[in-house]
Parts: structure tokens; sequence; C-alpha cells
């Protein structure tokens, strides 16, 4: 679980130096003498040998300390995004994190998996030019001691999520906030100063709380999290800069109608992925799938204008019969693989298309009245 070989490269990032390992058993107060630390490469598990048994149901406080880098040439973990600003004319670089799936662990030495929950403390350095964002509000920020221009941020404690959900960002972005009367918690869009001055994250800004506000009635369970912030990564591989910022006048029709979709399938995984999850990779079928059924629902509630519940079957059903009959294809389940990474060769958009459709299914011969109440019932547990 605790990746990383000293100085070996895992995808392209490194984990600079050793990390140094600090364990102490909490009920005697002594520290726990390590005979050996080692890595292993195949299953990604950073291993710590102790000189005795550790006691079952005994408490004992580990500690690690590490370097990492950003990541110049992945587009996952925590890496370095950019974007042109055609005001000034000039690239300009930020630093964004994309966990989903097994990633978090190319940022910090972490319980990788998605069934271990846990709440975390956020700290970020950042020179006075950027501000940053991540899950849970900033509480406040204080001068680097040694430095006149370098700040830490210090965020809340986030609610318990697994490492996956983890996220934030530097850069040098503004935000615009909405005040839904619908929605009560704050919703915010974060982009180029420029972008947002010329309108383009208006859209969501309006569309987001409504989508959210849509869940909370359609599960009956108040969204979990303390604020939603969206931010526009130029090059994040999954969801497209232009499905999150739109002109009326500028982009079509069918512009709008992709980023109504991305936001509907995102807000969805509030609870479809968030809220619940999955125990292990394998099963993240369910998360896609009930969040890609889900999309057309809040759409139906939000852009009914789309005609969403149509579409259901070509998009999702027709769709995913294309993609099925080709050789590639592969169970929804994934098969479990020794090297976890081994199932990122898969054509993963079977689990989005077959998953919703299966979905759709399930509401065929459940009935909607009776798949929503089991859902209901089974994200309040
Ligand atoms: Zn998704």
């Amino acid at each position: 679980m605790f990746p990383h070989n000293p100085g070996v490269t895992y995808k392209g990032q490194l984990i600079v130096a050793e990390p140094k390992v600090l364990v102490i058993d909490l009920s005697t107060g002594e520290i726990v003498n390590i005979v050996k630390q080692d890595y292993d490469e195949l299953r990604e598990f950073y291993v710590i040998t102790f000189d005795h048994l550790l006691i079952s149901r005994r408490k004992y406080l580990l500690t690690i300390t590490f370097d990492s880098e950003v990541s110049l040439t992945r587009r996952d973990g925590l890496y370095r995004s950019q974007y042109f600003d055609p005001v000034r004319n000039v690239t300009k670089f930020l630093a964004a994190t994309q966990f989903a799936g097994l990633n978090a662990r190319a940022a910090f030495v972490c319980f990788d998996e998605p069934e271990f929950i846990a709440t975390f403390n956020v700290t970020i350095g950042r020179h006075q030019s950027f501000n940053s964002a991540s899950n849970s509000p900033l509480i406040y920020s204080q001068l680097i001691n040694g430095t006149d221009s370098w700040y830490w941020d210090n965020f809340a404690t986030t609610v318990p999520m697994s490492t996956y959900l983890v996220a934030f960002i530097v850069s040098d972005y503004g935000s615009i906030e909405s005040n839904s009367s619908q929605f009560e918690k704050s919703v915010r869009i974060l982009a180029p100063e420029s972008t947002i001055q010329n309108g383009y994250a208006n859209y969501s800004l309006t569309l987001a709380p409504a989508l959210l506000f849509t869940y909370e009635n359609l599960f009956e369970i108040k969204y979990a999290m303390y604020k939603m912030d969206l931010a526009a990564i130029y090059d994040l591989m999954h969801v497209r800069p232009e499905n999150l910022l739109y002109h009326p006048e500028r982009d079509t029709e069918k512009s709008r109608f992709q980023l109504s979709q991305v936001l509907a399938h995102e807000l969805a995984h509030q609870y479809f992925g968030n809220l619940v999850t999955s125990e292990w990779i394998t099963g993240f079928w369910l998360k896609e799938g009930f969040a890609t059924y889900f999309s057309f629902i809040g759409m139906n509630a939000t852009v009914p204008e789309f005609e969403p519940l149509h579409l259901i079957t070509t998009n999702t059903i027709q769709a995913a019969m294309e993609i099925d009959v080709l050789g590639d294809s592969h169970p929804l389940q994934f098969p479990d693989k020794e090297n976890p990474h081994d199932t990122e060769n898969y054509n993963s958009v079977i689990l989005y298309l077959k998953g919703a459709s299966i979905v759709r299914l399930m509401e065929g011969f459940l009935g909607w009245n009776v798949l929503l109440e089991g859902l209901q019932e089974y994200l309040r547990r």
C-alpha cells in the first residue's frame, strides 16, 4: 500500500529519497524498532518490517516523512498543468491533481484503496502570486518563516473519504461563486480570470447548484461536503475544459449539451462514488454506471429541452453495443489482477455505457419507484 521505491520512478513520477518512518506504540509510548524497509514494485507496497509482531487491536501511530515531485509529464497524480492566457499572450502554469483510479499514491504515501476511508488535513505552500483550493474550506493562510512572499494555506479537516477523492489545485485562477436560492452551500467555478470576466463560467455556475439541488431531493440526502469547487483544467484526460466553460454566443448547442452531461455525471458522483464506493477498483463500474445513468435523470430535471430521457437508449445502450462487440471487450467487473494498474488498459467506456444500461435494465424490471427507494435506503446506510 505504500508506494514508491526510493529513487525509482513510478510511471514517471519520483518520490525523492527513502521515506522516514516512525512507529510509536500508543499504549506504552515507545518507539517500535524497524529492522527493514523495502518496496514491492509489482503491487506498489512499501513494506516495513518490525523486530517483533505488532499486537492486534493495540493502537500504533505511524508517521511517514517523504518528498515527492510535481510531475511534468503525467496527467494524473500531482502534475503541472498549463493554459494560455490570451490577455498577456503567455502560457501560465498551475499544479493540479487527478487521483481517480490509483494515483493518490503518486503524490503522497497512503493506504490507496477505495475501501480505506479517512479524513485528510491538507496544508499547501504557495507563492503569493498563486492561490490554492482543496476539498475542504481554507481556514487561514500564514507567511512561511524566512520568506516574504510564500504562504502556507491551511485547509479544514475533510469529511471521511477515499484517497482517490482528495484533490487540490495551485493556480492563479480567479473564481466566481453562486448565490443559488435552491442550493445553500457554496458552489464556485475556478478558471482563468479572463474567461470568468468574459462570462464563460456563468452557465456552469447556474447549472451546478441546480443539479446538486436535484440530487439532494432525488436521493433525499443532503450534499455531504462543505462546498463544491469546479476547476477548469485544460489538459485533464477525462473532462475537457470546454465542458466546464461555455459562452452562449460563441459556443454551440452541442457543447452546451456535453457540458450539461459532464456536470450531471460528475455531480452524480457525489452520491455514487463519493458517498458510497466500491471496495476495490475491480468494481468501479458501479460508480460509473450509476453516475452515467443518473446524469440523464439530473439533466431531465435541469435542462429538459435536451429531452435526455429519450437519449438513454441511443447514448448508452446502443453505444455500449458498438464497443462490446469488439475483441477487447471485457466484463463490467474487472478480473482481479496482481498489478492493479493492469486494469488501466481496459476500455473504460464500457464501464460507463454498459454500466448505465444495466441500471436502466434494473429500472425496467424493478420499476422507477422501487429502484429509487432501494437506492435511497442503500445510500442512507
Ligand atoms: Zn465518472
